[in-house]
């Protein structure tokens, strides 16, 4: 159990796709530690840690790992006191020992991240009720958010079809009265009785009669206490088998036992700045606020909180990153100046290689991410940096995550490179042996100085005599563990990851923390440019019709059909299905090729290594085809569903045409009933082709969580939430972080102390501080 959770650290959160079926085995593994298990306190953390990863869940893995690795700390801790209970409360506490909480709510609780007591105290609420005003039922109005008070005079449980329920109370008092309803909660009608006193709080709606639906409820001295009722209370997420009241139970002991005793991380020159609250008052009023603007006050402390210690976290790891010792790279320029580009460099690009260029000259190795739109000529940058590496005596390699790429890049370099007599080699898996065997002499013996490649060249058997520069495409599929494995194979060679996913400059920070950052935020000139248009499902043919226009006239099209979890099968069908259509009755002349995620690997790269020749003129995908592929002579992608995609996915997909001397169409259909949301994202889409324009956007439209096209990049959902609702603190809190380095640089002072203990704990493995502090 412990490997999958140190591989997350490994990976440092990027390449957990790999983990694949982690879930089913970490329940399986905690079963049968269950069964070993003797004491039932262990059990019980076995049962805990195996509900942290149920099937459906699509959320965050790496933080449920982050979690099982506590939990299994606890369970490797030497035996408890016999009674748990009596031991007093501190931070690690599990919750199963809180009051109210007990084994079954504690499992209920891991399953929204929460295993210690500490964890409660930043399980923030998602709402607040204000229990301080009671509505008089006579008084209350459509649209307002409402608590009222009364008697229920009758409350009634209807089945209705598919296991579907309803239950509905009439609730009056003196000045009038009102029905509440739950939808598909029948054990609502087991709590509540007639002539029980409740307390709602909910929108008020007009059906037939006003309601609130699926109010927050309770029932007036029955077990109830000031906590569900005194002024404003906190509402908090909940899973299955949870109560407001158990939670709010549970949140309360916690603060009550551990709050005023939690170090204070920010030191008295950063809280005299900001006239933020301490920490023990701010948790206090996030979760009990006396009126809503404390309440925002305190949330914000809290987020500055999180910005100013990962700030602080970089600026250490940096620090840590300048102490080490690298390879010296000064080019000549011989090499470049042999390089015939048939463009001039666009601005940007001269930029990124100016820092690229400083980087490399300088004593520590570089760690560099270039960072740019679909198009914007990275891999002519990476290679202009190989080339300096080359002039000054070292290896330079490009590795790429998928065949296709790597060899795409390797045309790229070849194209440039045989004119001007410099030799660069291909190492992938498909590499004859021969070849292999010669190109990893060349390697070896330090005959060879470009090589492009995949995963192969992390081979254990691939050793270069001196290796400068490792680059590193599209990094997000690739862990940091292999990354360092590419590293590894030089003595400290400089490191320049390249990532055409656009993330806001803040996400970029936290997310590549241990990454100094450059971007690309300017096209090359000369592109006729992608029209993008969006369409209702009943225009589709329209969408159709241009794209026979563009084949007939030579071009080349995409279709492609979104593949959601819960009908995978679906997508498929559909996608199968409409290949067939179009091959058989719509462009029977044409040829038209499919490849979706559950093809072979090689029949999928073989189709799609065709379509690149232009020997398939439709390509019909699953969303397969969003990585990388560069076919310049492909001039229309049209999307089925385009509302099921997130905004960067979509604008990624669109990268996939528009990158050769032909003007571009992006279809976009979707139902005319769609969401606010994906009406929104639609929008963006239509307005603008810059992706951090886009990226910025996403963010505002759902925040942060799916912004990194999957959920799995390590942050914490309190973290994304620092990251959105105060995004205009992250320049003080950096500009604190720095003078707070500035005067104290091992953070050795006594009022760093909580300071240090919590960049350790929250940040220190996460950006391998390591040594740093
Ligand atoms: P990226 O890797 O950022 O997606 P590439 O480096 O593959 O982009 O460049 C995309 C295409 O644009 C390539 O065909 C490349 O030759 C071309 N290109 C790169 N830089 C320029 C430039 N400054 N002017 C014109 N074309 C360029
Ligand atoms: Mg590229």
């Amino acid at each position: 159990m412990r490997r999958p959770t140190e591989l997350a650290v490994a990976f440092d959160y990027y390449g957990l796709e790999k983990l694949r079926g982690v879930e089913r085995r970490m329940r399986e593994w905690a079963a049968e530690g269950k069964a070993a298990a003797r004491d039932a306190g262990v059990k019980n953390l076995f049962d805990q840690t195996a509900s942290l990863f149920p099937d459906e869940q699509t959320e965050l893995l790496a933080e449920r790992l982050a979690r099982a690795s506590r939990l299994l700390d606890e369970i490797e801790r030497p035996p408890r006191p016999p009674v748990a209970r009596a031991r007093a409360l501190d931070a690690d506490t599990n919750v199963q020992y809180l009051k109210g909480v007990g084994p079954t709510r504690a499992r209920a609780l891991a399953n929204l991240g929460v295993t210690t007591a500490k964890d409660l105290l930043y399980l923030f609420p998602r709402d607040y009720v204000d229990r301080s005003r009671v509505t008089p039922l006579g008084d209350v109005r459509v649209g307002d958010d409402v608590t009222v008070e009364g008697t229920v005079a009758e409350i009634v449980l209807e089945r209705k079809r598919r296991g579907r329920t309803l239950v509905t109370a009439l609730l009056s008092d003196d000045t009038g009265d009102i029905l509440l309803k739950w939808f598909n909660a029948p054990y609502v009608a087991d709590k509540v009785e007639a002539g029980d006193r409740v307390v709602a709080s909910g929108k008020l709606k007009f059906y037939q009669a006003p309601e609130l639906v699926n109010p927050e409820f309770d029932v007036v001295g029955r077990g109830a206490d000031a906590d569900d009722f005194g002024g404003i209370v906190p509402v908090y997420p909940l899973s299955a088998g949870l109560t407001q009241r158990a939670v709010r139970r549970a949140a309360r002991e916690a603060l009550d036992a551990l709050a005023d005793g939690l170090a204070e991380p920010l030191p008295p020159a950063v809280l005299a700045r900001t006239a933020f609250p301490p920490l023990a008052e701010a948790l206090r009023q996030v979760h009990y606020p006396a009126n809503m603007e404390e309440q925002r006050r305190a949330r914000r402390r809290l987020s500055f909180e999180y910005l100013y210690l990962m700030e602080l976290g970089l600026l250490l790891k940096k620090r840590q990153g300048r102490t080490q010792r690298g390879v010296r790279i000064k080019g000549d320029g011989s090499l470049r100046s042999r390089l015939l580009l048939p463009f001039e460099l666009t601005g940007a690009q001269k930029k990124a290689l100016a820092a690229i260029d400083d980087d490399l000259a300088a004593p520590w190795p570089m760690r560099r991410l270039l960072q740019g739109d679909v198009g914007s000529g990275k891999t002519v940058v990476a290679l202009e940096a190989m080339l300096a590496a080359a002039e000054a005596g070292f290896q330079a390699v490009l590795m790429a995550p998928t065949e296709i790429l790597a060899r795409q890049h390797w045309r790229t370099a070849t194209a440039l490179l045989q004119p001007a007599g410099i030799a660069c080699e291909l190492l992938a898996a498909t590499t004859p042996a021969a070849d292999r065997e010669r190109i990893l002499a060349g390697l070896a013996e330090g005959r060879l100085h470009l090589v492009v490649g995949t995963h192969a060249l992390l081979e254990p058997d691939v050793k270069f005599k001196n290796l400068g520069l490792a680059v590193v495409d599209e990094q997000h599929r690739f862990g940091v563990d292999q990354r360092q494995r590419l590293a590894a194979k030089g003595p400290s060679p400089n490191v320049l990851v390249m990532t055409a996913t656009p993330i806001p400059r803040t996400l970029a920070l936290c997310v590549y923390g241990d990454l100094e950052l450059t971007i690309i935020d300017e096209m090359p000139a000369g592109r006729p440019g992608t029209t993008t248009s969006i369409l209702t499902e009943d225009r589709a043919a329209e969408a159709f019709a241009l794209l026979g226009r563009e084949v007939a006239a030579g071009r080349q099209s995409f279709v492609v059909y979104p593949v959601i979890e819960e009908s995978e099968s679906n997508a498929l069908k559909a996608a199968t299905a409409m290949a067939a259509k179009l091959s058989a009755e719509v462009f029977p002349d044409y040829k038209v090729g499919l490849v979706h995620g559950r093809l072979p690997a090689e029949e999928r790269e073989a189709t799609m290594a065709a379509f690149r020749r232009g020997d398939v003129d439709i390509l019909v995908a699953t969303t397969v085809v969003e990585v990388g592929l560069d076919v310049p002579n492909a001039t229309v992608m049209v999307v089925e569903h385009a509302d099921r995609y997130g905004l960067s996915q979509l604008h990624q997909l669109r990268g996939r045409v528009g990158r050769g001397e032909h003007a571009a169409y992006f279809v976009a259909i979707a139902p005319k009933e769609i969401t606010a949301e994906a009406k929104a994202r639609l929008a963006t889409l239509a307005r603008t082709l810059d992706g951090f324009e886009i990226a910025e956007a996403d963010l505002a439209i759902r925040g942060p969580g799916e912004l990194l096209g999957t959920r799995q990049h390590g942050l914490p959902d309190f973290a994304l939430q620092a990251l959105v609702e105060a995004r205009d603190l992250l320049e003080l809190a950096r500009e604190l972080a720095a003078a707070t380095l500035a005067e104290d640089e091992r953070l050795a002072k006594a009022e760093h102390a909580g300071l240090r203990a919590r960049i350790r704990a929250d940040f220190g493995r996460r950006l391998q501080l390591a040594g740093a502090i």
